[in-house]
């Protein structure tokens, strides 16, 4: 069975509310913008939110001091358009097609020090997916990266 339409406008909210202070103690400005209205998609919320926070977690981790790092959702009719877009060392091009593979991660010695495993964009693929959503990178090193989300709507008749 399909899970439950959840309003992912909130969902962003919220799990931005919880970074704020990460964003804070990093001197990182983060910004939160979300269109009004009944934003529904079919995810289960727990999924949701872990996709939020994977991306948001990684533009507030490969973002110098004093970055900025923008989250937004967008009613684009038919879909939502999430995205996640940051000031931070961006990614190379050459790593772009291997990003969402488990494990994969672009630089091993920065990546161990910074913590993390390398799963968090391969978790974020699979939700994704199972929203039957796709997701797109656009990245310039060290320029930024926005990661961007479209995920279709619940339809309401
Ligand atoms: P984990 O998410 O498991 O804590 P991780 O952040 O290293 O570890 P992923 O989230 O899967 O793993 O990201 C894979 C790699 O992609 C990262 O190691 C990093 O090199 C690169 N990457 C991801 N997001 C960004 C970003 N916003 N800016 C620059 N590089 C990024
Ligand atoms: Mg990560």
């Amino acid at each position: 069975p399909l899970p439950e339409p959840v309003h992912f406008g909130r969902l962003v909210e919220d799990t931005a509310e919880m970074l704020a202070e990460t964003a804070r103690k990093r001197g990182l400005e983060l910004t939160v913008s979300v269109d009004p209205g009944p934003l529904l998609v079919r995810v289960k919320a727990d999924d949701g939110r872990q996709m939020i926070l994977n991306l948001v977690d990684n533009a507030l981790k490969y973002t110098p001091e004093g970055g900025r790092v923008a989250v937004s959702v967008r009613n684009a009719g038919e879909t939502l358009i999430f995205s996640v877009s940051d000031t931070g060392i961006g990614i190379a091009k050459e790593h772009i097609p291997r990003l969402f593979e488990r494990f994969y991660r672009v630089d091993k010695g920065r990546s161990r020090a910074l913590g993390g495993t390398g799963l968090g964009l391969a978790i974020v693929k699979h939700i994704v997916l199972a929203m039957k959503g796709t997701i797109d990178v656009q990245s310039e090193e060290g320029k930024g990266t926005a990661f961007t989300v479209h995920i279709p709507k619940v339809k309401l008749n």
